[in-house]
C-alpha cells in the first residue's frame, strides 16, 4: 500500500518530532529527506577523512518536554550537565566563564550584576516558555481557544507580578548594547553575553528588534549532544513505526482541486515516484515549501507577495578545521564551552557593518567549539575537531562568491583564531568553510539562513513566517509546515515539529 495519513518532507530535527508525535497518535507516517542522513543542520557531515563535525555544533536548549513525551533516553539521549557554558575569550588570556548559573573570573562589580541579570531574565524566561509550545492565535479571531490562548499567555506574564511585567515591558525590544550597558563594565563580558540575543539574526547589539526575546528563548531547555540528539530522533521516528527514506528528495507537493477549492494528493519526487497521502507536512524553509514546491499558482496573491518578502538571507558561515592535536588557547586548561571571540560590542557592530554592504568583516567575530572533546568518534585517536559560526558573511558577497573570496574569508577567521590560540595552524591538516550560499547549495534551506528566515519582531509569534500559514497549517487544506520557519523559530529545540503535530492531531 502506497498511501499514508502523513508525509513528511524533510528529517531535520522539527520533521522528525513531528513525524514521532503523529504515528504515535496512530497515523501512517512517511518521512521523505532529500540528503542520505537524517538530522538536516545538524547531520554529520566527514569533512576530511575520519574527521566528522556538524552545521549546528551545540545543542544549548532542547525541549524536555518533547524529550520526555518522545522517550529520547530509550533512544540514547542525554540531557547535557554543563549546559555549554560560554566562555568570553580576552586576547590576553584572561577568559570570562559565564556557566550554571555563574560567572567566573569576573569583577566583582560584574558578578553581583551577573546575579541580578540572570534571576531576572530567568524569570521572563520561565513566564514565555509556554509560549514556545503553544500554536499563535490568529490575530482577530473571536475562537474560543485561540481567546483562551491570548488569555493565558497574558496571564503567565501578569503573574510576573507589576514591577517584573514594567521590567519586561521596557527591555523586551531593547538594543542589547542597552541591556549590556546597563548591568555589566566589562567589554568582553558584555560581547559574550549579547551573543545569544544576535547569532543567526541579521542584528548587530545596537539594532533594535527582538534580542532579548532571543536571549529569552535560549535560556529554557536542556544541552545535549548533537550526534545523540540526531540518533535518538531518528530512533524513537522509527520505534513509533514513521517511516523515513533517505535520498529521497521531494520534487513538488501533488495539489489537487479546482476553482471550488484545492487539497492537497500527495508528494512526486525527483524520480518521478508519486506518494498519496492525506495531509503533506513540510520540514522545509517556508519560501522552499510554498514558492518551489507548491507553487505560486495555487495562492492568492496577497499571500505570495508575503511569502517572497520574508527575509531568508543567512549571514553565519561554518569553518571546520580537522586539527592534530588538541588546540591551545592561552589561559585555558582546556578549549571547552562555547568560546565566544569578540573583543567588545563595538567589534560585533563593525563586523555586522560590513555585512550590511555585502562585505566580509577583516575582524570577525565567531563562535568556537572543539567538539572532538566530547566525542572521540568525531576524529581519529589523538586528532580534534575545531568547529566555529562565524558572524556575519553575507548569503549575497559583493562582487559574488568565488573560490578566492571564499579562501579570503576563511584565512581571516583562522588568523583571527590564532590570536587566541597561537599555534593553531601548524596543528591544521584539512578546512572547509562553508557559506551562506553553501549551506543553501548543501541543505537546502533558502539563503543558509539558521532560523530559515528572520527571527524579527514582523515574523515572529502569530507572524511567523506570515499570516495565513501561523498556525502551521496553509491556505491549502491538508498541507501544513513544521520547521524552524514557524513559531516559534529555529535552533535545535523541536518546539516547531511538536507544535505542528499538536494541530494536526487536535
Ligand atoms: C551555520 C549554522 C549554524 C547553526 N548552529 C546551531 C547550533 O550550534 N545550535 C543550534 O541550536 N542551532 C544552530 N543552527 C540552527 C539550526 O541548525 C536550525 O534552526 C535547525 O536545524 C532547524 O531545524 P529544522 O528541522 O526546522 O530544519 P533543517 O535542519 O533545515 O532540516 C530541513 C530538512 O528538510 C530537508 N529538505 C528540504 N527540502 C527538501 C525536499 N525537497 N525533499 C526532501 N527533503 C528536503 C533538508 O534536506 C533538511 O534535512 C545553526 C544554523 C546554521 C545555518
Amino acid at each position: 500500500m502506497n498511501h499514508y495519513d502523513s508525509i513528511v518532507i524533510g528529517a531535520g530535527h522539527n520533521g522528525l518530532v513531528c513525524a514521532t508525535y503523529l504515528a504515535q497518535g496512530g497515523q501512517r507516517v512517511l518521512v521523505l529527506e532529500a540528503a542520505d542522513t537524517p538530522g538536516g543542520l545538524a547531520a554529520g557531515r566527514e569533512f576530511h577523512p575520519g574527521f566528522h563535525a556538524s552545521v549546528a555544533h551545540s545543542v544549548n536548549h532542547f525541549s524536555a518536554k518533547v524529550a520526555s513525551d518522545l522517550n529520547l533516553a530509550a533512544h540514547g539521549f542525554e540531557a547535557g550537565a554543563d549546559g555549554h557554558s560560554i566562555v568570553g575569550l580576552g586576547t590576553d588570556g584572561a577568559h570570562v566563564v559565564a556557566g550554571a548559573g555563574a560567572l567566573h573570573n569576573a569583577s566583582d562589580k560584574d558578578t553581583a550584576a551577573y546575579d541580578e541579570y540572570s534571576a531576572l531574565l530567568g524569570r521572563f524566561a520561565k513566564a514565555l516558555e509556554p509560549s514556545w509550545f503553544r500554536t499563535m492565535p490568529r490575530i482577530g479571531s473571536l475562537a474560543v481557544g485561540d481567546l483562551m490562548t491570548f488569555a493565558r499567555m497574558g496571564l503567565k506574564l501578569r503573574l510576573l507580578g507589576k514591577k517584573d511585567l514594567q521590567e519586561f515591558m521596557r527591555v523586551a525590544s531593547l538594543p542589547a548594547r542597552d541591556i549590556m550597558d546597563e548591568y555589566f563594565e566589562d567589554e568582553t563580558l558584555k560581547a559574550a553575553l549579547s551573543w545569544d540575543g544576535l547569532i543567526g539574526s541579521r542584528m548587530a547589539p545596537r539594532s533594535p528588534n527582538s534580542a532579548v526575546l532571543a536571549m529569552l528563548y535560549r535560556m529554557s531547555g536542556q544541552a545535549a549532544s548533537v550526534k545523540e540528539l540526531v540518533n535518538s530522533l531518528s530512533g524513537a521516528a522509527t520505534a513509533s513505526g514513521a517511516e523515513i527514506r533517505t535520498g529521497a528528495p521531494v520534487k513538488r507537493v501533488v495539489i489537487n482541486g479546482d476553482e471550488n477549492g484545492l487539497g492537497v494528493g500527495g508528494v512526486e519526487l525527483a524520480s518521478g515516484e508519486q506518494i498519496t497521502a492525506d495531509r503533506v507536512i513540510s520540514g522545509a524553509d517556508p519560501q522552499t515549501t510554498f514558492l518551489n514546491l507548491v507553487g505560486v499558482e495555487h495562492f492568492d496573491i496577497g499571500f505570495t507577495n508575503r511569502i517572497r518578502r520574508l527575509r531568508c538571507n543567512g549571514l553565519v558561515a561554518k569553518l571546520h578545521l580537522a586539527l592534530d592535536g588538541l588546540p591551545e588557547f592561552e589561559g585555558l586548561d582546556r578549549p571547552g564551552g562555547r568560546m565566544i571571540i569578540a573583543p567588545s560590542m563595538d567589534a560585533i557592530e563593525f563586523a555586522f557593518d560590513d555585512a550590511k554592504y555585502g562585505q566580509c568583516s577583516s575582524d570577525p567575530v565567531m563562535e568556537v567549539t572543539v567538539p572532538s572533546l566530547d566525542d572521540d568518534t568525531l576524529a581519529p585517536a589523538g586528532q580534534h575537531v575545531l568547529s566555529a559560526h562565524v558572524m556575519y558573511v553575507p548569503y549575497e558577497l559583493k562582487g559574488g562568491w568565488t573560490d578566492a573570496a571564499r579562501d579570503g574569508i576563511r584565512e581571516r577567521a583562522i588568523d583571527t583564531i590564532a590570536r587566541y590560540a597561537p599555534g593553531i595552524r601548524d596543528r591544521i591538516l584539512h578546512s572547509e568553510f562553508l557559506t551562506p550560499a553553501d549551506l543553501e547549495r548543501d541543505y537546502r534551506v533558502t539563503g543558509g539562513h539558521w532560523h530559515h528566515t528572520e527571527f524579527a519582531m514582523d515574523q515572529l509569534l502569530m507572524m511567523r513566517p506570515t499570516y495565513g500559514a501561523a498556525q502551521y497549517s496553509t491556505p491549502i487544506p491538508g498541507l501544513y509546515l513544521c520547521s524552524a520557519g514557524s513559531h516559534p523559530g529555529g535552533d535545535m529545540v523541536g518546539a516547531a515539529g511538536h507544535n505542528a503535530a499538536q494541530e494536526i492531531l487536535r
